[in-house]
This record gives structure tokens, C-alpha cells and sequence, in this order.
């Protein structure tokens, strides 16, 4: 079982790997191909994403490796568009839909960065209520995907990385609720194992839960790692792979340039 994966970070945002060395290393990993989303500018926090300046260095840059490589592997320049950013779409191979934040009452709040954080969020945004907080960040992921119809919808439950969103049936209405609205925009959901690969989680997002509404509802999943590690390109992809067909999929979704094509599993 061969793999494509879309969603990696580089130096150009917070990855530790050069594009070039990530590309050497999807080769050896021998996958379909490889496509890079670096974070998008994003004015409330410019410690993680990439510098407004670098996007047409970063767009160059993947362009002469992309024609260096293609004989060998194929090389998509895409972006992680996150919802508090504005980028010239046109400009990239494919969209990542993600959201990093919620901004409320002009104070910005990550909610993927660290546990603190998002206790803080949940404490002074939302009065402690969990549930409030869960609402307005699926609100967000929900206008995010309407408003700029994204090739994939990303870590769609991300909010759930720190073990603090409780796992009952309040809170997955809510998320259950949100993807299948959003699935009436972008039907791709990607499933991302970043957060094992940095100790955060044992199995990938979106929960189970939510790739079996996902199963019901008719939409479709990538595989991708969120790798900022060359080493972690193909992260629980072949266990990612097991946990769909034990839903009930009958393939995943890999990128070729202008669409998706389906792998039977
Ligand atoms: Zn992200
Ligand atoms: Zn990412």
C-alpha cells in the first residue's frame, strides 16, 4: 500500500526539515508523492507560520524541485490556509483548511499549542463551559470551509489534542453536527496523525466517532502525517489505513495535481 501525503511543515513555518530533505525522504519512504503546506501568515501569532515575504520564495523554491523530481516523485506546493488568514488561493496546488485560534473580545487565543492555553480559553472566553468552547471553535472550522472551499478539511477535531473536550455524546453532537455541514462545502477530510507523532495522542484525528459519521454521511479522507520531522512522512499511515476499513471505507483519497483519485483498501 503505496501513500500520498499533503500536509507538511518545513522550516519556511515551524517544521525542522528543508523542503529537499523532505522530499529525499518521502522517496525513501517510497511514496506516491509529497506535498508541502506551510502555515499560513496569520497577523495574531507570527511565532509558528510563515513570513507574509516567503510565500512567493516558498512557491519558487518547491516549483525547481518539483521539476527537478519529476521523473521521481510528484511535489505539490500547497498552504494550511488557517481561518484568521488571507491568501491568494490561486497561488497553491490545494488548500488545507485549518483552524489555530479563536479570537473573542480581541484577545487571541491557540487552542492547539499548548493545554495551558486552551484551559485558559475555555476559562476566560467561554466561563469554564467546555461545551461553549467546542461550539464556537466548530462555528469557526464550519465558516472557515464555506468561505474559502478548501481541497481539505484539517485535523477537524484538533481541539480535542490536550485529552481536555470531553469524549460523550454532548460533545460529539456538537462536532458531528459542524462536519456535516461542513461536508456540504469540502467533502475531504483528512485523517492526521501529527499529534502522535509529538506524544500528544495514541490515534489519529478525527476521533472515531467522527469517521464513522463521516462513513454515514458519504464523505471522503486523505491520509496525512502534519509532519514537521521528515522522519514522521508516513506516521500510522498503514494503522490510519486499518481503522477506515474497520468503519466500513473502501478507499482513501491521494492528490494527483487537480483532484483526488480513490486507493482501495
Ligand atoms: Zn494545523
Ligand atoms: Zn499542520
Amino acid at each position: 500500500m503505496r501513500f500520498l501525503n499533503l500536509h507538511n511543515h518545513t522550516v519556511y513555518s515551524d517544521g525542522i526539515g528543508t523542503v529537499k530533505e523532505n522530499i529525499e525522504a518521502a522517496i525513501s519512504k517510497n511514496m506516491l508523492g509529497i506535498g508541502f503546506s506551510d502555515h499560513s501568515y496569520t497577523p495574531c501569532d507570527t511565532s509558528y507560520c510563515m513570513k507574509k515575504e516567503d510565500y512567493d520564495k516558498y512557491l519558487a523554491e518547491i516549483g525547481e524541485l518539483k521539476q527537478m523530481y519529476k521523473e521521481i516523485i510528484p511535489v505539490y506546493a500547497g498552504i494550511e490556509m488557517d481561518y484568521y488568514s488571507e491568501i491568494d488561493k490561486s497561488k497553491f496546488d490545494y488548500v488545507i483548511a485549518s483552524v489555530h485560534y479563536i479570537i473573542k473580545d480581541n484577545i487571541c487565543y491557540p487552542i492547539d499549542h499548548s493545554a495551558k492555553q486552551q484551559l485558559d480559553c475555555i476559562a476566560d472566553a467561554f466561563d469554564g463551559d467546555v461545551y461553549k468552547m467546542a461550539e464556537w471553535y466548530y462555528d469557526l472550522v464550519v465558516d472557515h470551509v464555506k468561505k474559502n472551499k478548501p481541497d481539505v478539511v484539517g485535523h477537524f477535531d484538533v481541539i480535542s489534542k490536550f485529552g481536555i473536550m470531553p469524549e460523550d455524546d454532548k460533545y460529539f453532537s456538537i462536532a458531528a453536527k459542524a462536519m456535516a455541514e461542513a461536508a456540504k462545502y469540502c467533502d475531504m477530510f483528512e485523517i492526521n496523525t501529527g499529534a502522535i507523532a509529538r506524544g500528544y495522542k495514541t490515534l489519529p484525528y478525527p476521533h472515531k466517532r467522527l469517521l464513522e459519521e463521516l462513513y454515514n454521511i458519504g464523505g471522503k479522507v486523505c491520509i496525512n502525517a502534519d509532519s514537521h520531522n521528515p522522519q514522521f512522512l508516513d506516521l500510522f499511515f498503514k494503522e490510519s489505513v486499518d481503522l477506515l476499513r474497520e468503519i466500513g471505507f473502501k478507499c482513501y483519497y491521494v492528490f494527483n495535481g487537480n483532484g483526488f483519485d480513490a486507493i482501495e483498501i
